[in-house]
Protein backbone atom coordinates (compact mmCIF):
# COMPACT_ATOMS: atom_id res chain seq x y z
CA UNK A 1 0.00 0.00 0.00
CA UNK A 2 0.97 3.86 -0.87
CA UNK A 3 0.13 6.02 2.06
CA UNK A 4 0.53 9.53 1.99
CA UNK A 5 1.39 13.01 3.38
CA UNK A 6 -1.06 15.18 4.79
CA UNK A 7 -0.90 19.38 4.31
CA UNK A 8 -3.23 21.91 3.99
CA UNK A 9 -5.88 19.63 4.55
CA UNK A 10 -4.90 17.49 1.42
CA UNK A 11 -3.04 14.05 1.22
CA UNK A 12 0.09 14.32 -0.95
CA UNK A 13 2.61 12.69 -1.96
CA UNK A 14 6.41 13.69 -2.13
CA UNK A 15 6.58 15.77 -5.30
CA UNK A 16 9.59 13.46 -6.26
CA UNK A 17 7.81 10.29 -5.65
CA UNK A 18 10.24 9.26 -3.31
CA UNK A 19 9.21 6.36 -0.33
CA UNK A 20 10.40 4.49 2.30
CA UNK A 21 9.02 1.11 3.78
CA UNK A 22 7.37 0.24 6.54
CA UNK A 23 8.13 -3.50 8.40
CA UNK A 24 6.07 -5.49 10.29
CA UNK A 25 9.46 -6.21 13.23
CA UNK A 26 7.41 -9.92 13.72
CA UNK A 27 7.55 -11.26 10.45
CA UNK A 28 9.78 -8.45 8.34
CA UNK A 29 7.31 -8.05 5.66
CA UNK A 30 6.64 -4.55 4.12
CA UNK A 31 3.28 -3.33 5.12
CA UNK A 32 3.45 -0.29 2.65
CA UNK A 33 5.32 2.62 1.76
CA UNK A 34 5.46 6.17 2.79
CA UNK A 35 6.50 9.57 1.35
CA UNK A 36 9.81 10.60 1.91
CA UNK A 37 9.13 14.03 1.35
CA UNK A 38 11.23 17.05 0.28
CA UNK A 39 12.04 19.96 1.92
CA UNK A 40 10.17 22.41 0.23
CA UNK A 41 6.98 20.26 1.43
CA UNK A 42 7.92 20.02 5.02
CA UNK A 43 8.00 23.97 4.80
CA UNK A 44 4.63 24.04 3.01
CA UNK A 45 3.39 21.98 5.85
CA UNK A 46 4.71 25.00 7.94
CA UNK A 47 3.30 27.35 5.33
CA UNK A 48 -0.25 25.79 6.35
CA UNK A 49 0.31 26.03 9.93
CA UNK A 50 0.71 29.20 10.10
CA UNK A 51 -1.79 30.57 7.64
CA UNK A 52 -4.36 28.53 9.83
CA UNK A 53 -3.28 29.55 13.17
CA UNK A 54 -4.96 32.74 13.76
CA UNK A 55 -8.26 31.72 12.70
CA UNK A 56 -7.88 28.47 15.17
CA UNK A 57 -6.31 30.23 18.11
CA UNK A 58 -9.36 32.90 17.84
CA UNK A 59 -12.05 30.00 18.33
CA UNK A 60 -13.63 29.86 21.65
CA UNK A 61 -12.36 27.18 23.85
CA UNK A 62 -15.45 25.38 23.95
CA UNK A 63 -15.18 25.29 20.08
CA UNK A 64 -12.08 23.66 20.39
CA UNK A 65 -12.88 20.96 22.69
CA UNK A 66 -15.40 20.45 20.63
CA UNK A 67 -13.79 19.29 17.77
CA UNK A 68 -11.52 17.13 19.96
CA UNK A 69 -14.70 15.61 21.63
CA UNK A 70 -15.70 14.59 18.21
CA UNK A 71 -11.98 12.89 17.30
CA UNK A 72 -12.32 10.97 20.71
CA UNK A 73 -15.38 9.31 20.01
CA UNK A 74 -14.44 8.48 16.47
CA UNK A 75 -10.35 7.46 17.85
CA UNK A 76 -12.79 4.91 20.27
CA UNK A 77 -15.10 3.88 17.52
CA UNK A 78 -11.76 2.93 15.64
CA UNK A 79 -9.87 1.58 18.47
CA UNK A 80 -9.76 -2.57 16.82
CA UNK A 81 -8.34 -0.93 13.67
CA UNK A 82 -6.13 1.01 15.02
CA UNK A 83 -4.44 -1.13 17.81
CA UNK A 84 -4.15 -3.56 15.19
CA UNK A 85 -2.22 -1.42 13.00
CA UNK A 86 0.16 -0.81 16.01
CA UNK A 87 0.35 -3.94 16.36
CA UNK A 88 1.02 -4.87 12.66
CA UNK A 89 4.41 -1.79 12.43
CA UNK A 90 5.51 -1.43 16.19
CA UNK A 91 5.04 -5.64 17.37
CA UNK A 92 3.34 -4.74 20.83
CA UNK A 93 0.50 -8.04 21.63
CA UNK A 94 -2.91 -6.56 20.27
CA UNK A 95 -4.35 -5.95 23.73
CA UNK A 96 -1.59 -3.62 24.97
CA UNK A 97 -2.02 -1.72 21.30
CA UNK A 98 -5.80 -1.84 22.28
CA UNK A 99 -4.96 -0.47 25.73
CA UNK A 100 -2.57 1.98 24.04
CA UNK A 101 -5.09 3.62 21.95
CA UNK A 102 -7.66 3.63 25.19
CA UNK A 103 -4.96 5.57 26.86
CA UNK A 104 -3.99 7.69 23.84
CA UNK A 105 -7.60 8.94 23.44
CA UNK A 106 -8.23 9.86 27.31
CA UNK A 107 -5.41 12.65 26.23
CA UNK A 108 -7.72 13.81 23.84
CA UNK A 109 -10.84 13.60 25.80
CA UNK A 110 -8.91 15.16 28.65
CA UNK A 111 -7.62 18.40 26.76
CA UNK A 112 -11.52 18.69 25.27
CA UNK A 113 -12.42 20.07 28.81
CA UNK A 114 -9.30 21.32 29.48
CA UNK A 115 -9.44 23.75 26.82
CA UNK A 116 -12.11 25.71 29.02
CA UNK A 117 -9.72 25.90 32.02
CA UNK A 118 -7.00 28.06 30.81
CA UNK A 119 -7.12 31.10 32.82
CA UNK A 120 -5.35 34.01 33.39
CA UNK A 121 -4.80 36.31 36.75
CA UNK A 122 -6.00 39.82 37.88
CA UNK A 123 -3.07 41.24 40.11
CA UNK A 124 -3.22 44.26 42.91
CA UNK A 125 -0.82 47.03 41.45
CA UNK A 126 1.24 49.46 43.69
CA UNK A 127 0.24 52.03 41.97
CA UNK A 128 -3.80 53.30 42.49
CA UNK A 129 -3.81 54.11 38.68
CA UNK A 130 -2.85 51.21 37.41
CA UNK A 131 -4.30 47.19 37.16
CA UNK A 132 -2.27 44.28 35.85
CA UNK A 133 -3.97 41.62 34.06
CA UNK A 134 -2.33 38.19 32.68
CA UNK A 135 -3.79 36.49 29.79
CA UNK A 136 -2.47 33.29 28.69
CA UNK A 137 -2.01 32.74 24.46
CA UNK A 138 -0.98 29.69 22.62
CA UNK A 139 2.61 29.76 21.91
CA UNK A 140 2.08 29.37 17.84
CA UNK A 141 3.29 26.59 15.74
CA UNK A 142 4.65 23.60 17.30
CA UNK A 143 6.41 21.06 15.34
CA UNK A 144 5.43 17.30 17.08
CA UNK A 145 8.44 14.64 17.30
CA UNK A 146 7.51 11.17 18.13
CA UNK A 147 8.62 8.04 18.64
CA UNK A 148 8.14 4.28 17.30
CA UNK A 149 7.72 2.71 21.05
CA UNK A 150 4.07 4.37 21.77
CA UNK A 151 3.55 5.39 18.26
CA UNK A 152 -0.03 6.29 18.82
CA UNK A 153 -0.32 7.75 22.71
CA UNK A 154 2.82 10.01 22.14
CA UNK A 155 0.92 11.72 19.38
CA UNK A 156 -2.47 12.52 21.27
CA UNK A 157 -0.33 13.80 24.32
CA UNK A 158 1.23 16.24 22.30
CA UNK A 159 -1.11 17.25 19.80
CA UNK A 160 -4.37 16.84 21.95
CA UNK A 161 -3.10 19.85 24.48
CA UNK A 162 -1.43 22.08 21.42
CA UNK A 163 -4.76 22.22 20.02
CA UNK A 164 -7.02 22.84 23.07
CA UNK A 165 -4.30 25.70 23.71
CA UNK A 166 -5.31 26.89 20.03
CA UNK A 167 -1.96 26.07 18.26
CA UNK A 168 -1.38 24.86 14.94
CA UNK A 169 0.93 21.49 14.46
CA UNK A 170 2.75 19.68 12.23
CA UNK A 171 3.28 15.23 13.34
CA UNK A 172 6.54 14.10 11.93
CA UNK A 173 5.92 10.31 13.29
CA UNK A 174 8.96 7.90 14.04
CA UNK A 175 9.94 6.43 10.46
CA UNK A 176 9.44 2.84 11.97
CA UNK A 177 6.14 3.67 12.90
CA UNK A 178 4.12 6.02 10.79
CA UNK A 179 0.70 4.21 9.78
CA UNK A 180 -0.95 4.66 12.91
CA UNK A 181 -0.53 8.24 12.94
CA UNK A 182 -1.81 8.18 9.34
CA UNK A 183 -4.60 6.53 10.98
CA UNK A 184 -5.00 9.31 12.92
CA UNK A 185 -4.82 11.99 10.43
CA UNK A 186 -7.90 10.17 8.62
CA UNK A 187 -9.97 10.92 11.50
CA UNK A 188 -9.15 14.35 12.54
CA UNK A 189 -10.02 14.89 9.08
CA UNK A 190 -13.08 13.22 9.12
CA UNK A 191 -13.91 15.22 13.21
CA UNK A 192 -13.68 18.21 10.43
CA UNK A 193 -10.68 19.75 11.73
CA UNK A 194 -9.97 23.35 9.65
CA UNK A 195 -7.34 22.71 6.96
CA UNK A 196 -3.98 23.59 7.60
CA UNK A 197 -5.08 22.99 11.66
CA UNK A 198 -3.24 19.45 11.54
CA UNK A 199 -0.25 18.80 9.00
CA UNK A 200 1.84 15.35 9.14
CA UNK A 201 5.44 14.95 7.74
CA UNK A 202 7.64 11.85 6.90
CA UNK A 203 10.87 11.30 5.67
CA UNK A 204 14.09 12.56 6.82
CA UNK A 205 14.23 13.01 10.26
CA UNK A 206 17.58 14.91 10.60
CA UNK A 207 16.43 17.00 7.17
CA UNK A 208 12.78 17.40 8.58
CA UNK A 209 14.07 18.47 11.84
CA UNK A 210 16.21 21.08 10.59
CA UNK A 211 13.48 22.31 8.82
CA UNK A 212 11.50 22.82 11.58
CA UNK A 213 14.46 24.05 13.27
CA UNK A 214 15.48 26.67 10.51
CA UNK A 215 12.26 28.33 9.94
CA UNK A 216 11.42 30.67 12.90
CA UNK A 217 7.44 30.09 12.20
CA UNK A 218 7.78 27.13 14.13
CA UNK A 219 7.97 28.57 17.83
CA UNK A 220 8.01 25.15 19.49
CA UNK A 221 9.32 21.67 19.41
CA UNK A 222 7.48 19.03 21.67
CA UNK A 223 9.62 16.07 21.00
CA UNK A 224 9.91 12.01 22.65
CA UNK A 225 12.65 10.55 21.93
CA UNK A 226 16.25 9.70 22.55
CA UNK A 227 18.49 12.14 25.01
CA UNK A 228 20.88 12.18 22.45
CA UNK A 229 18.36 13.73 19.61
CA UNK A 230 16.50 15.77 22.00
CA UNK A 231 20.41 17.45 23.06
CA UNK A 232 20.60 18.31 19.84
CA UNK A 233 17.24 19.94 19.45
CA UNK A 234 18.08 21.60 22.45
CA UNK A 235 21.29 23.03 21.09
CA UNK A 236 19.90 23.34 17.85
CA UNK A 237 16.63 25.76 18.98
CA UNK A 238 18.85 28.51 20.51
CA UNK A 239 19.25 30.29 17.08
CA UNK A 240 15.39 31.04 16.53
CA UNK A 241 14.63 30.90 20.86
CA UNK A 242 11.99 28.18 20.17
CA UNK A 243 9.77 26.70 23.27
CA UNK A 244 10.90 22.79 23.67
CA UNK A 245 9.19 20.26 25.43
CA UNK A 246 11.29 16.65 25.29
CA UNK A 247 10.66 13.94 26.94
CA UNK A 248 13.58 11.47 26.77
CA UNK A 249 15.65 7.96 27.94
CA UNK A 250 15.38 6.72 31.27
CA UNK A 251 16.83 4.46 33.17
CA UNK A 252 14.45 3.45 35.90
CA UNK A 253 15.99 2.09 39.36
CA UNK A 254 13.24 -0.44 41.05
CA UNK A 255 13.73 -0.82 44.53
CA UNK A 256 12.08 -3.79 46.74
CA UNK A 257 12.99 -3.11 50.77
CA UNK A 258 12.93 -5.90 53.03
CA UNK A 259 9.05 -4.91 54.14
CA UNK A 260 7.69 -4.83 50.83
CA UNK A 261 4.72 -7.12 49.93
CA UNK A 262 7.15 -9.45 47.90
CA UNK A 263 3.63 -10.79 45.21
CA UNK A 264 2.73 -7.33 44.47
CA UNK A 265 6.49 -6.61 43.68
CA UNK A 266 6.75 -9.68 41.38
CA UNK A 267 3.73 -8.63 39.77
CA UNK A 268 5.00 -4.86 39.38
CA UNK A 269 8.45 -5.80 38.15
CA UNK A 270 6.86 -7.96 35.30
CA UNK A 271 4.49 -5.56 34.69
CA UNK A 272 6.94 -2.63 34.60
CA UNK A 273 9.61 -4.69 32.70
CA UNK A 274 7.90 -6.77 30.39
CA UNK A 275 5.43 -4.87 29.31
CA UNK A 276 6.36 -3.73 24.74
CA UNK A 277 9.08 -6.03 25.28
CA UNK A 278 10.71 -4.07 27.56
CA UNK A 279 11.07 -1.50 24.95
CA UNK A 280 9.63 1.74 27.32
CA UNK A 281 11.27 4.75 28.74
CA UNK A 282 9.33 4.26 31.96
CA UNK A 283 10.89 0.67 31.98
CA UNK A 284 12.26 -0.43 35.17
CA UNK A 285 15.78 -1.39 34.65
CA UNK A 286 18.15 -2.06 37.83
CA UNK A 287 16.63 -3.84 40.00
CA UNK A 288 17.91 -3.21 43.62
CA UNK A 289 16.14 -6.24 46.12
CA UNK A 290 17.42 -6.39 49.44
CA UNK A 291 19.63 -9.21 50.46
CA UNK A 292 17.70 -10.85 53.02
CA UNK A 293 14.78 -11.44 50.06
CA UNK A 294 16.44 -11.95 47.19
CA UNK A 295 16.77 -15.67 46.59
CA UNK A 296 13.00 -15.56 47.70
CA UNK A 297 12.32 -12.76 44.94
CA UNK A 298 14.36 -14.28 42.29
CA UNK A 299 12.58 -17.69 42.34
CA UNK A 300 8.73 -16.08 41.89
CA UNK A 301 10.42 -14.13 39.16
CA UNK A 302 11.29 -16.87 37.13
CA UNK A 303 8.04 -18.35 37.97
CA UNK A 304 6.05 -15.44 37.07
CA UNK A 305 7.92 -14.92 33.63
CA UNK A 306 7.82 -18.55 32.73
CA UNK A 307 4.14 -18.59 32.13
CA UNK A 308 5.01 -15.19 29.80
CA UNK A 309 4.23 -15.97 26.05
CA UNK A 310 6.42 -14.55 23.50
CA UNK A 311 5.39 -13.86 19.66
CA UNK A 312 3.52 -12.25 16.64
CA UNK A 313 1.64 -9.71 18.43
CA UNK A 314 -1.60 -10.16 16.30
CA UNK A 315 -1.39 -14.56 17.97
CA UNK A 316 -3.83 -14.94 21.19
CA UNK A 317 -2.41 -14.50 24.73
CA UNK A 318 0.85 -13.09 23.89
CA UNK A 319 2.26 -11.32 26.54
CA UNK A 320 5.28 -10.12 24.80
CA UNK A 321 6.18 -9.41 21.15
CA UNK A 322 9.55 -8.59 19.50
CA UNK A 323 12.15 -6.45 19.34
CA UNK A 324 11.78 -3.44 16.82
CA UNK A 325 14.66 -4.14 14.85
CA UNK A 326 18.37 -5.53 14.22
CA UNK A 327 19.85 -2.44 16.70
CA UNK A 328 17.77 -2.71 19.56
CA UNK A 329 18.56 -6.99 19.17
CA UNK A 330 22.56 -5.98 19.27
CA UNK A 331 22.09 -3.77 21.71
CA UNK A 332 20.43 -6.18 24.34
CA UNK A 333 22.77 -9.08 23.25
CA UNK A 334 25.86 -6.87 23.47
CA UNK A 335 24.59 -5.74 27.22
CA UNK A 336 24.41 -9.61 28.01
CA UNK A 337 27.61 -10.91 27.02
CA UNK A 338 29.19 -7.80 28.76
CA UNK A 339 27.63 -8.54 31.52
CA UNK A 340 28.23 -11.91 31.72
CA UNK A 341 31.93 -11.54 31.00
CA UNK A 342 31.92 -9.59 33.87
CA UNK A 343 30.71 -12.22 36.73
CA UNK A 344 26.67 -11.40 36.12
CA UNK A 345 24.81 -15.21 36.52
CA UNK A 346 21.71 -15.56 34.12
CA UNK A 347 18.55 -16.66 36.10
CA UNK A 348 16.55 -17.85 32.97
CA UNK A 349 16.34 -16.67 29.26
CA UNK A 350 19.42 -15.24 27.73
CA UNK A 351 18.88 -16.15 24.11
CA UNK A 352 17.48 -14.22 21.12
CA UNK A 353 16.69 -15.25 17.39
CA UNK A 354 17.33 -12.82 14.94
CA UNK A 355 16.11 -13.79 10.97
CA UNK A 356 18.63 -15.22 8.67
CA UNK A 357 17.92 -12.84 6.13
CA UNK A 358 15.33 -9.62 6.14
CA UNK A 359 11.42 -11.18 5.45
CA UNK A 360 12.36 -13.87 7.72
CA UNK A 361 10.88 -13.33 10.42
CA UNK A 362 11.77 -10.92 13.24
CA UNK A 363 14.38 -9.93 16.20
CA UNK A 364 12.71 -11.44 19.53
CA UNK A 365 14.91 -11.88 22.73
CA UNK A 366 13.80 -13.85 25.52
CA UNK A 367 12.58 -12.57 28.90
CA UNK A 368 16.38 -12.49 30.70
CA UNK A 369 17.01 -12.24 34.05
CA UNK A 370 20.81 -11.42 35.14
CA UNK A 371 21.98 -11.63 38.89
CA UNK A 372 25.35 -10.68 40.22
CA UNK A 373 25.03 -7.03 38.31
CA UNK A 374 27.95 -4.52 39.24
CA UNK A 375 27.95 -1.30 38.43
CA UNK A 376 31.34 -1.88 36.47
CA UNK A 377 28.86 -3.41 33.50
CA UNK A 378 27.11 -1.69 30.63
CA UNK A 379 23.38 -2.99 31.40
CA UNK A 380 23.69 -0.62 35.06
CA UNK A 381 24.65 2.23 32.93
CA UNK A 382 22.65 2.40 29.68
CA UNK A 383 19.33 2.33 29.17
CA UNK A 384 18.32 -1.07 27.78
CA UNK A 385 14.83 -1.08 25.72
CA UNK A 386 14.32 -4.45 26.20
CA UNK A 387 13.45 -7.36 27.86
CA UNK A 388 16.71 -7.73 30.57
CA UNK A 389 16.15 -7.35 34.00
CA UNK A 390 18.98 -7.07 36.44
CA UNK A 391 19.15 -7.76 39.84
CA UNK A 392 21.43 -6.26 42.02
CA UNK A 393 21.90 -6.53 46.25
CA UNK A 394 21.33 -3.67 48.42
CA UNK A 395 22.17 -3.60 52.55
CA UNK A 396 20.12 -0.36 53.79
CA UNK A 397 18.54 2.71 52.44
CA UNK A 398 20.79 4.88 52.10
CA UNK A 399 22.79 3.09 49.91
CA UNK A 400 20.02 2.10 47.87
CA UNK A 401 19.04 5.59 47.33
CA UNK A 402 22.90 6.65 46.99
CA UNK A 403 22.75 3.60 43.91
CA UNK A 404 19.11 4.60 42.62
CA UNK A 405 20.29 8.55 42.23
CA UNK A 406 24.07 7.62 40.57
CA UNK A 407 22.87 8.40 37.08
CA UNK A 408 22.23 11.24 34.51
CA UNK A 409 18.55 9.87 33.93
CA UNK A 410 15.79 10.74 36.11
CA UNK A 411 12.40 10.04 34.41
CA UNK A 412 10.71 6.87 36.83
CA UNK A 413 11.40 5.24 39.29
CA UNK A 414 9.71 2.18 41.71
CA UNK A 415 9.64 1.43 45.14
CA UNK A 416 7.77 -1.18 47.16
CA UNK A 417 7.36 -0.93 51.22
CA UNK A 418 5.01 -1.04 53.32
CA UNK A 419 5.93 1.27 55.72
CA UNK A 420 4.40 4.55 54.90
CA UNK A 421 7.13 6.73 56.66
CA UNK A 422 9.84 4.86 54.39
CA UNK A 423 7.50 5.02 51.07
CA UNK A 424 7.26 8.78 51.64
CA UNK A 425 11.13 9.46 52.57
CA UNK A 426 12.58 7.30 50.29
CA UNK A 427 10.19 8.57 47.19
CA UNK A 428 10.68 12.14 48.18
CA UNK A 429 14.50 11.45 48.35
CA UNK A 430 14.80 9.85 44.38
CA UNK A 431 15.48 12.31 41.66
CA UNK A 432 13.29 11.21 39.32
CA UNK A 433 9.86 12.85 37.96
CA UNK A 434 7.50 10.01 38.56
CA UNK A 435 7.43 7.55 41.19
CA UNK A 436 5.68 4.32 41.35
CA UNK A 437 5.52 3.96 45.25
CA UNK A 438 3.93 -0.04 45.25
CA UNK A 439 3.08 0.19 41.92
CA UNK A 440 4.63 -0.73 38.56
CA UNK A 441 2.19 1.23 36.05
CA UNK A 442 1.85 4.72 37.14
CA UNK A 443 1.61 6.28 33.60
CA UNK A 444 -2.27 8.24 33.40
CA UNK A 445 -3.93 10.39 31.80
CA UNK A 446 -4.06 13.19 34.59
CA UNK A 447 -0.74 13.01 35.98
CA UNK A 448 2.35 15.07 35.00
CA UNK A 449 4.67 13.39 33.03
CA UNK A 450 8.30 14.29 32.29
CA UNK A 451 11.94 13.74 34.02
CA UNK A 452 14.49 15.01 35.86
CA UNK A 453 18.28 15.56 34.96
CA UNK A 454 19.03 14.53 31.69
CA UNK A 455 15.26 12.89 31.10
CA UNK A 456 13.87 16.22 29.95
CA UNK A 457 12.43 18.85 30.04
CA UNK A 458 8.40 20.05 31.17
CA UNK A 459 5.33 17.92 31.58
CA UNK A 460 3.09 16.14 29.63
CA UNK A 461 -1.02 14.88 30.60
CA UNK A 462 -3.27 16.30 33.27
CA UNK A 463 -3.48 20.16 33.41
CA UNK A 464 0.14 19.98 33.53
CA UNK A 465 0.28 19.37 30.17
CA UNK A 466 -1.66 22.19 28.40
CA UNK A 467 1.08 25.00 29.98
CA UNK A 468 3.83 23.85 27.69
CA UNK A 469 1.53 25.82 24.62
CA UNK A 470 0.58 29.02 26.03
CA UNK A 471 2.57 31.91 26.95
CA UNK A 472 2.20 34.49 29.16
CA UNK A 473 1.18 37.94 28.42
CA UNK A 474 0.99 40.78 31.26
CA UNK A 475 -0.82 43.45 30.02
CA UNK A 476 -0.28 46.51 32.25
CA UNK A 477 -4.05 48.84 32.35
CA UNK A 478 -3.32 52.61 33.39
CA UNK A 479 -6.65 54.30 34.59
P1 LIG B 1 14.89 8.67 18.50
O1 LIG B 1 15.82 7.94 17.65
O2 LIG B 1 15.38 9.84 19.26
O3 LIG B 1 13.67 9.09 17.54
C1 LIG B 1 12.55 9.79 18.02
C2 LIG B 1 11.98 10.66 16.91
O4 LIG B 1 12.95 11.65 16.57
C3 LIG B 1 11.68 9.89 15.62
O5 LIG B 1 10.54 10.46 15.01
C4 LIG B 1 12.92 10.16 14.78
O6 LIG B 1 12.67 10.07 13.40
C5 LIG B 1 13.19 11.60 15.16
N1 LIG B 1 14.57 12.04 14.93
C6 LIG B 1 15.71 11.30 14.91
N2 LIG B 1 16.77 12.10 14.64
C7 LIG B 1 16.29 13.36 14.50
C8 LIG B 1 16.89 14.62 14.21
N3 LIG B 1 18.20 14.76 14.03
N4 LIG B 1 16.09 15.71 14.14
C9 LIG B 1 14.75 15.61 14.32
N5 LIG B 1 14.13 14.43 14.58
C10 LIG B 1 14.89 13.33 14.69
O7 LIG B 1 14.19 7.74 19.59
P2 LIG B 1 13.44 6.34 19.36
O8 LIG B 1 14.49 5.30 19.18
O9 LIG B 1 12.38 6.47 18.35
O10 LIG B 1 12.69 6.16 20.76
C11 LIG B 1 13.27 5.55 21.85
C12 LIG B 1 13.71 6.57 22.88
O11 LIG B 1 12.58 7.39 23.24
C13 LIG B 1 14.16 5.92 24.17
O12 LIG B 1 15.33 6.54 24.63
C14 LIG B 1 13.00 6.18 25.12
O13 LIG B 1 13.36 6.18 26.47
C15 LIG B 1 12.49 7.50 24.65
N6 LIG B 1 11.08 7.70 25.05
C16 LIG B 1 10.81 8.62 26.01
C17 LIG B 1 9.50 8.80 26.44
C18 LIG B 1 9.17 9.82 27.50
O14 LIG B 1 7.99 10.15 27.65
N7 LIG B 1 10.13 10.33 28.24
C19 LIG B 1 8.45 8.06 25.85
C20 LIG B 1 8.78 7.13 24.87
C21 LIG B 1 10.10 6.96 24.47
P3 LIG B 1 13.07 8.75 12.56
O15 LIG B 1 12.29 7.64 13.17
O16 LIG B 1 12.61 9.11 11.20
O17 LIG B 1 14.54 8.60 12.69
Amino acid sequence: MEYKNFINGKWVDDHHQNHFPVYNPSTGEILGNVPKISKEQVSEAIDSASAAFPAWSKLTAEKRGKYLKRLYQLILNHKNELGELITLEQGKPLKEAIGEVVYGAGFVEWYSEEAKRIRGDMLPSSHTDKRIMVIKQPVGVVAAITPWNFPFAMITRKIAPALAAGCTVIIKPASQTPLCAIKLIELLDEAGFPKGVVNLVTGDSKEIGETFLEDFRVRKITFTGSTAVGKHLYKSSAATMKRLSLELGGHAPFILFDDGNMNNAVAGAIASKFRNCGQVCIASNRFYIHSSIRTEFIEKLVTGIQLLKQGDGLEKDIDLGPLIDGKAYEKISSQIKDAVSKGAVIECGGKGKSPDHPGNGGYFYEPTVLSNVTPDMKIYQEETFGPVLPIIEFKNDNEVIEMANATTYGLAAYLYTESLSRGIQVSEALEYGIVGLNDGAPSSVQAPFGGFKESGLDREGGHYGIEPFLETKYISIGL
